[in-house]
């Protein structure tokens, strides 16, 4: 059997894998993606697209690093989506090219716009009532609008647009538990190895007696969905307490029926938790601060997820930038947040210390592997 010496390999194709591969093929490096189930991977396909500027943290109270290091992401994107930055995806599409942040009349909403104000200064832009979206205005909120300058995009679209032009470099790995057997068993035998496999990087770590000083963590999410939604929004609606009630973005399903996704508070449960608290918690959270948006038709799915990270040192709370752990030439990593899959790329490639080889491997002799579904495409919706 031949012997393949590419100059990387990657382990799992969701948005940290397929960044990162996009990135070293476009510099001239022979790069093999292994998955070991779907192009677009598990959280990345779970997403909801948001490109965070920071404003969601500093109005939580969290006005610190991640506020900060997020804040230049959005401008990176907005390139890469013109085609013009160090990636192209100029064929994704982008659902909405901003958000809202809808903050409730009383004292909590009264104390939200503060600290977001302080926080952020004059980005902070407040829509006066007279010109509030179509949407908004219909679903009867009463409060302060702001506009995030945030996008939405579609991530199928976005995985498409990093995978499609190097698919002959993305295979399939049938033996996910065994990533270094299953090279040894291919002869294949890279200079530089990166796991961008989420979950299973660190008991691969550990597996190998290279978890020295990795710390990891799971925060689950029961993330809710609702079709047909009236109409499409985009929406950060922040309670009047401490928690938000939900975090709404619309996408459309493979019959095209608008879908309403559901994160932030409503979706803040155990992955066991019965669906119908999530369904409870959203009813409950729109008849107070959407009253005018009717959910007696609408059919209603959950999808139970877990966010993996590294490990923060604040309880409950995400880590401010990518965590990349390093043993020799072996690279474990995690973005934190899907906005955060272009500053990853840049730090692997610090890592990559040997030039671009300019060769591309034929890796005909493995399997290929297919794209991944949509959660509202695979969900079990219920009346
Ligand atoms: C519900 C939800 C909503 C979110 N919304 C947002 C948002 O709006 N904006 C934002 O910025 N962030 C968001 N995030 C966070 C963001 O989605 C994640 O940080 C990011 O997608 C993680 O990407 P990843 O590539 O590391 O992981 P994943 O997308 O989970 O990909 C890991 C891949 O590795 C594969 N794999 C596993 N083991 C192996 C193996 N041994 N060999 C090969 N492949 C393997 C898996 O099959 C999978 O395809 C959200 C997360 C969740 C869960």
């Amino acid at each position: 059997m031949d012997t393949h010496t590419p100059d990387i390999v990657i382990f799992g194709a969701g948005i940290a894998g397929l960044w990162a591969f996009n990135r070293f093929k476009r510099a001239g490096y022979d790069v093999l993606l292994l998955e070991s189930d779907a192009i677009g991977g598990t959280q990345s396909m779970a997403s909801q697209g948001i490109i965070h500027s920071g404003l969601k943290y500093a109005f939580a109270g969290k006005i610190n690093k991640l506020a900060q290091s997020i804040s230049a992401m959005p401008d990176l994107w907005r390139a890469a989506l013109k085609g013009q930055g160090d990636t192209d995806l100029s064929a994704a599409h982008v659902n909405a090219s901003s958000q809202y942040l809808l903050i409730p009349s009383g004292l909590m909403g009264g104390l939200i716009k503060l600290v977001t104000r302080q926080a952020l200064g004059n980005n902070v832009h407040e829509v006066a009532p007279a010109d509030w979206p179509e949407e908004i205005r219909q679903s009867g909120f009463k409060g302060s609008v702001v506009f995030m300058d945030e996008p939405v995009l579609d991530i199928s679209s976005v995985i498409r647009a990093l995978a499609e032009p190097y698919k002959d470099s993305i295979r399939q790995i049938d033996t996910p538990d065994d990533p270094f057997g299953f090279l040894e068993r291919r002869n294949i035998n890279p200079r530089h190895i990166i796991f961008s496999a989420a979950g299973s990087n660190h008991p691969i770590a550990s597996a190998s007696k290279q978890d020295h000083g990795l710390q990891t963590q799971a925060r689950p999410l029961l993330m809710g969905m609702l079709k047909p939604a009236p109409y499409p929004l985009y929406a950060h609606l922040v309670g009047n307490s401490d928690k938000p009630v939900a975090t709404i973005t619309t996408h459309t399903d493979k019959d095209g029926a608008l879908v309403w996704y559901l994160g932030g508070g409503a979706a803040e449960r155990a992955k066991d938790a019965p669906p119908e608290e999530v369904y409870k918690a959203v009813r409950k959270g729109f008849a107070k601060y959407l009253p005018n948006v009717d959910l007696s038709q609408v059919q209603w799915a959950v999808l139970p997820v877990d966010r993996i990270e590294g490990k923060s040192g604040i309880d409950g709370w995400m880590p401010d930038t990518p965590t990349i752990h390093s043993h020799d030439n072996i690279h474990y990593c995690w973005p934190t947040k899907l906005t955060f899959a272009p500053l990853l790329a840049d730090r692997l490639m610090e890592k990559i210390d040997t030039p671009p080889s300019g060769h591309t491997t034929d890796w005909d002799f493995l399997p290929e592997v297919s794209y991944a579904a949509a959660p509202w495409d695979k969900a079990q919706w219920t009346k």
